[in-house]
């Protein structure tokens, strides 16, 4: 590990946050926090803290000694001064002399003595920092000490890499008790560079940041040195079937197998995001996988994401997944009763006083394809996932050196359950679409205003188009996917959907919007458009529906099938038979679905919008046909009964209404301002 310390770029944040008024020491503080932040072997998703003492003035005008330390919410990467709450030091280094102090004490003499009100909590490990006496300290759980502690001889050999240049700090909880350790073991040999913490990771220190940070790298870097002496095949891999199954046709199965059914209401879906790296594969390959996998977190502050113990499902066999499905729903089922009783047995031992939370694994590992990462949002997905690859590298070099040995479960359980961990997953507000994945088809103003109200209804978004480019910027505003994808192509279809799977790991809701309007006489009209019509607006959506209720059905988990049908497939205009013939049996197309799959629980609803400005009703085709007659724009646009423009946002919550609509199916919503001569009867 190499050292990204920079003069020109230290100097540069200096100057820059000096013309916001913040001071050299919160700059630095900032700039190495980024540093380490930005390097996923040594900080992932919150597992770190930094923390400089400096001075501070109050809107009196007086000076205090703080100490400024990452506060929750911030993230090292992309930190800012505002996550780096100042703190007065004085009455935290007084707490020292207790013998104990509540985790609610702590938090609440943390926060009386903040300099800002309204600043954020600051970290759990704030007392840890305070004691030290160093103005510059920094925290990571780095994957390669917690490769080298991670051993039933892991304080020996961290003495052995470290050689009196670190101290080794026992393994305690976090918090009051272990800030107290800590600073004893640190002024027993005071010229310590840092301290490395059992099972749990390394606090470095110095004079200014740059000595702090660098000494991080190099503590590393001699694990990394001491790492490199393990074995160079760590895994002997064990026989897998020839043919393994794809990930795209595995992922909703174990989605759905994941899912938790709820009474009368929508299950809680999980997405599940697919990693493959040739690392992980040598890992879920491994003869004894059922071993190392199986012995716990890395580090105590995963749990919170990850849970103690990954599922383990057997490998999947290409043509053989019926038999997968059944496996994968077994090892849930053990999964879950398992982990009920880790919570009795452990919430007994702690006096019966928490409260359980949900027993679905949120790491599964697949021999064969890889592991998947499973998390309420897409964002706690890729947490999930990115932990779970990391503990891959951690698990993997510590077999390669000895034994992987975490910590065990009743110090985990205790972790798992501390109110000051949880808290962490605070604000994570579940919509009524949290956990679905909706694919959109056609990316133009209607489909990109209907991914925009799915996803602010919690829904994880895909959106195709044949215009790549038009796709991806739909799907960018609602941090989606956008793929290219020609839907009159039934390989390009299965192609996307297969991509969706891998990504999130399935679908729930299908918007098939994409579509277009064809025009001629129909006595008159070549055989070609029509047939061109009807390849885009009636088989696409037979296309895109038939392989969404196919991935539907293996989540068995229900799902909605949302079509855009046309005014023309009820009311039909003059010339408009080669787009209205193909609208009228897609709408029936929406019945048979409704007709066919209603006992699985798939939902089949219909749009039926009418003059909405959009890719098929230009703002030429307005002028023109308002010019033809005699009506200003405004008025041909609201020419409706309620006098009132149709826009796409309207169209967008109308799908979402039906996205929602638990006892509908069959049924078309007309959105078009009124008209009667259309209306459905
Ligand atoms: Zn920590």
């Amino acid at each position: 590990m190499k050292s990204q310390w920079n003069d020109a770029a230290a100097r540069e944040a200096i100057d820059a946050y000096a013309a916001k008024g913040v001071s050299e020491d919160i700059a630095l503080r900032v700039y190495t926090t980024r540093l380490l932040g930005r390097d996923p072997l040594l900080v992932l998703h919150g597992g770190g803290n930094t923390s400089v003492k400096t001075k501070a003035t109050d809107d009196l005008g007086h000076d205090h000694a703080v100490i400024a330390v990452k506060g929750s919410g911030a993230d090292m990467a992309d930190i800012e001064p505002w996550g780096l709450p100042a703190v007065k030091i004085e009455p935290l280094l007084e707490l020292r002399a207790l013998d104990t102090l509540s985790d609610e004490a702590m938090v609440n003499v943390q926060r009386l003595n903040l300099l800002d009100s309204s600043a954020p909590n600051p970290s759990v490990e704030t007392l840890l920092h305070a004691f030290l006496a160093h103005k510059f300290i920094d925290h990571t759980h780095a994957a390669s000490v917690l490769s080298l502690v991670d051993q039933p001889d892991g304080e020996a050999l961290a003495r052995e890499v470290y050689d009196g240049r670190m101290g080794i700090v026992p393994y305690i909880a976090p918090g009051f008790g272990l800030a107290k350790i800590a600073a004893e073991v640190f002024e027993q040999k005071p010229d310590v560079e840092g301290l490395i913490l059992h099972k749990h990771g390394i606090f470095t220190f110095g004079k200014d940041a740059r000595e702090a940070y660098e000494r991080m790298i190099e503590m590393v870097s001699l694990a990394e040195s001491r790492l490199r002496q393990g074995r160079p095949i760590v895994f002997p891999a064990r026989p897998l079937a020839a043919t393994p199954a794809a990930a795209a046709e595995i992922a909703p199965i174990i989605r759905g197998a994941a899912a938790i059914k709820m009474e009368g209401a929508e299950p809680v879906r999980f997405i599940a995001e697919l990693r493959t790296a040739p690392e992980i594969l040598a890992y879920v390959n491994g003869a004894e996988l059922q071993s190392y996998s199986q012995r716990g977190v890395v580090t105590p502050d995963h749990i919170i994401r990850t849970k103690n113990r990954p599922l383990v499902v057997p490998a999947p066999e290409a043509g053989k997944l019926d038999d997968f499905a059944g496996a994968v729903r077994a090892a849930v089922a053990k999964f879950g009763a398992e982990y009920d009783a880790y919570f009795a047995r452990e919430n007994a031992a702690a006096g019966n006083t928490k409260t359980k939370l949900d027993s679905s694994p949120r790491v599964v590992l697949v021999p064969g394809v890889g592991l998947f990462g499973l998390g309420r949002s897409a964002k706690d997905a890729s947490i999930a996932a990115d932990l779970a690859e990391n503990t891959v590298k951690v698990v993997t070099d510590a077999e390669a050196i000895g034994r992987y040995e975490p910590l065990p479960e009743s110090d985990l359980f205790a972790l798992e359950y501390w109110s000051l961990e949880q808290a962490k997953l605070k604000g994570a507000v579940v919509k009524p679409l949290t956990g679905q994945v909706a694919l959109v088809t056609g990316a133009g103003a209607i489909g990109a205003a209907t991914a925009k109200a799915l996803a602010a209804d919690g829904a994880a978004i895909a959106i195709v188009d044949i215009d790549g480019a038009a796709a991806k910027k739909a799907a960018a505003a609602v941090k989606g996917l956008g793929l290219e994808c020609d839907v009159t192509k039934p390989e390009q279809v299965r192609a996307v959907f297969a991509a969706v799977c891998e990504r999130f790991g399935g679908v729930d809701i299908l918007v098939s919007n994409a579509g277009a309007a064809w025009q001629g006489r129909i006595g008159e009209v070549s055989d070609e458009t029509l047939r061109r019509s009807f390849e885009l607006n009636f088989f696409a959506h037979q296309a895109v529906a038939q392989e969404a209720v196919r991935i539907m059905l293996k989540q068995g988990t229900g799902g909605a099938l949302l079509f855009n049908l046309s005014k023309q497939a009820v009311n039909p205009g003059a010339n408009f038979g080669p787009y209205g013939l193909p609208k009228a049996a897609t709408m029936l197309l929406m019945r048979q679905y409704a007709l066919d799959y209603g006992a699985d629980g798939i939902r089949s609803n219909g749009v039926n919008a009418d003059r909405v400005r959009s890719g098929l009703l230009t703002d030429a085709m307005i002028a023109a046909r308002s010019k033809a007659r005699g009506v200003s724009e405004a008025d041909y646009m609201s020419g409706n009964l309620l006098h009132a423009e149709v826009t796409a946002d309207d169209v967008a919550q109308a799908f979402v209404a039906l996205a929602k609509a638990r006892k509908t199916t069959g049924h078309i919503e007309t959105v078009d301002g009124g008209n009667i001569a259309a209306a459905l009867r």
